[in-house]
């Protein structure tokens, strides 16, 4: 028997738990659906935090251990254990660096709950953790909560394939949780012979999504994993590549800082007693912060008290912000439940029982207008009284058509009526709050994850967040001199891209709805 290695690697958020899976041992550690569970803090500052996503078998795992063999400082015997692994890749063998991120897989294989695994390493300049999704279709709820916490995303597809379906409905989940900053890895190229004329194609296909998708910084880099190539060195077998390395251009990205700016939220999880005097409203800081003395308020019911004590684990507090879990005291006692959402006065999330939203559908069963369904929110569950499909989002156009329908892994808009108003928020300005999953009433299934897109009491809507580009406005406008021929009909896609383009450029959040 060899001796076990040592645990080093990688490192994980938030507290390292060691796992042995198989023979190779990793360090993994869950983290449940929507919590806010990335780094925070003055230690983590500058940390970039990367979600991978591709499909089963383009190379997800071994990329990401050659990043972590070839970026961070493992220790030998781990380094020993994988240069035994020796692996046939492509015309030679090399050490086969996914064991290094499989464990994950393994668990995922034995059925364990693990939504998402988060794993760092430190480069030269940066920390760099990983969120890790996997690449089989069922997992696409997994994706869209990783995304949400993701300051970038790695997508990957195989040089041999290019664009698919699944890298369609990857690129249309990142629009949705409004990650903007995307990198595409063009994996396997040693397998097309390091063709420029390959790469171009894809990296085409690729602005095309890009562009559809409203992402800021899209690069493309052709990449060999078993090799290294362009991972952290330079290729020098794609001398017409003049771009950065995979590395250098994640080291190159600005991480999104935790903004303690945005309005005050705390999502009651549990009410505390000890019997006597003490009541304490417990729950994470979403967004914003909070001071003794504060007023804070249940947007729902409109109570108010005053913050008498901020209270966690070790001490107590002046005041709390974005990612702490604390106990709040109020001055007075408040007539609160597990469900609340605590803001500060003026800025309280919507009471809303009107809601429209966009939706991941996960399950297997399709949507059915008499199933019945409940929204479970940040921490509150919630009957629906009433749903409808409205449009459905064509994954190869990605553009929303009019449906009623929808079914495993479709992305579509519902307009929902809540049987009680539950305090949310638009997902755009207040992630926690603005998101939501549709349960299944009966076998309390997750059906699909949602975000909310509007939101309003009793019929009204309070707040929209995007700008709708309909056929019928352009047809009223740029493009009324265009007839039904098939050539203005192609024109009529170009004007609606570019105008979407201009008013995305100019700071509008704009749906393209032709
Ligand atoms: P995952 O399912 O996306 O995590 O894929 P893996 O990392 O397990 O890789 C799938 C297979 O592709 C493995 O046999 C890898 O050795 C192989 N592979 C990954 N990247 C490359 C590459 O750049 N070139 C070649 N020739 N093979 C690769």
């Amino acid at each position: 028997m060899t001796a076990k290695p040592k645990l080093k690697p990688v490192g994980t958020h938030p507290a390292p738990a060691p796992t042995v899976v198989g023979a190779q041992p990793v360090v993994t550690t869950a983290a449940p659906l929507r919590q806010p569970v990335a780094p925070r803090g003055d230690d983590l500052k500058g940390s970039l935090r990367i979600l991978t996503c591709g499909s089963v078998d383009d190379g997800k795992s071994t990329l990401l251990g050659r990043l972590l063999w070839d970026a961070s400082d493992l220790y030998d015997d781990q380094r020993t254990t994988i240069e035994r692994s020796g692996k046939r890749a492509g015309d030679g063998v090399s050490p086969d660096f996914s064991l290094l991120v499989d464990g994950l897989v393994a668990e995922r294989e034995q059925g364990i709950t693990i939504d998402i695994a988060w794993r760092y390493f430190d480069t030269a300049t940066r920390r760099i953790v990983v969120i890790d999704s996997p690449g089989h279709e069922q997992y696409t709820r997994n994706m869209a909560s990783g995304a949400s916490h993701a300051d970038a995303a790695i997508m990957l597809v195989d040089a041999r394939s290019g664009l698919k379906r699944q890298t369609r409905r990857h690129a249309a989940i990142l629009q949705l949780v409004g990650l903007k900053r995307v990198v595409l890895a063009v994996n396997k190229m040693d397998l097309v012979d390091w063709s420029q004329d390959e790469f171009r194609a894809i990296e085409s296909d690729f602005h095309d999504l890009a562009w559809a998708c409203g992402f800021e910084a899209a690069v493309v880099v052709p990449v060999a994993a078993p090799s290294g190539d362009n991972v952290a060195r330079r290729s020098d077998k794609m001398p017409w590549y003049k771009g950065p390395t995979l590395l250098e251009h994640l080291e190159s990205l600005p991480s999104r800082t935790a903004d303690a700016r945005g309005p005050f939220r705390l999502a009651v999880q549990t009410v505390l007693r000890d019997g006597r005097d003490f009541r304490g409203l417990a729950g994470t800081i979403s967004a914003g912060e909070i001071k003794v003395g504060d007023t804070i308020v249940d947007g729902l019911s409109g109570q108010r008290a005053r913050v008498a004590r901020i209270v966690t684990m070790d001490r107590d507090l002046k005041s709390a912000s974005v990612g702490q879990a604390v106990t709040i005291q109020p001055d007075r006692d408040l007539d609160v439940a597990r469900g609340v959402v605590l803001s500060s006065p003026g800025s309280e999330p919507v009471a809303a029982s009107d809601i429209s939203a966009r939706l991941v559908w996960m399950s297997e069963t399709p949507f059915d207008a008499r199933s019945g369904y409940l929204v479970r929110t940040a921490t509150d569950l919630v009957p629906v009284a009433d749903m409808a499909i409205t449009a459905r989002l064509d994954l190869e156009a990605l553009e929303t058509r009019p449906a009623d329908a929808c079914a495993v892994n479709d992305i579509a808009d519902a307009r929902i009526r809540l049987g009680r108003a539950a305090a949310l928020d638009l997902f755009k300005n207040e992630p926690e709050t603005g998101s939501f999953l549709l349960v299944d009433a009966v076998s309390g299934a997750t059906l699909a994850g949602g975000v909310v897109t509007k939101a309003g009491r009793d019929g009204g809507v309070v707040a929209d967040d995007a700008f709708r580009l309909t056929r019928d406005v352009l047809a009223r406008g740029i493009c009324r001199d265009l007839g039904t021929s098939e050539s203005d009909r192609e024109e009529f896609q170009r004007r609606a891209r570019e105008t979407a383009i201009l008013l995305r450029a100019a700071g509008v959040d704009v749906r393209l709805e032709i």
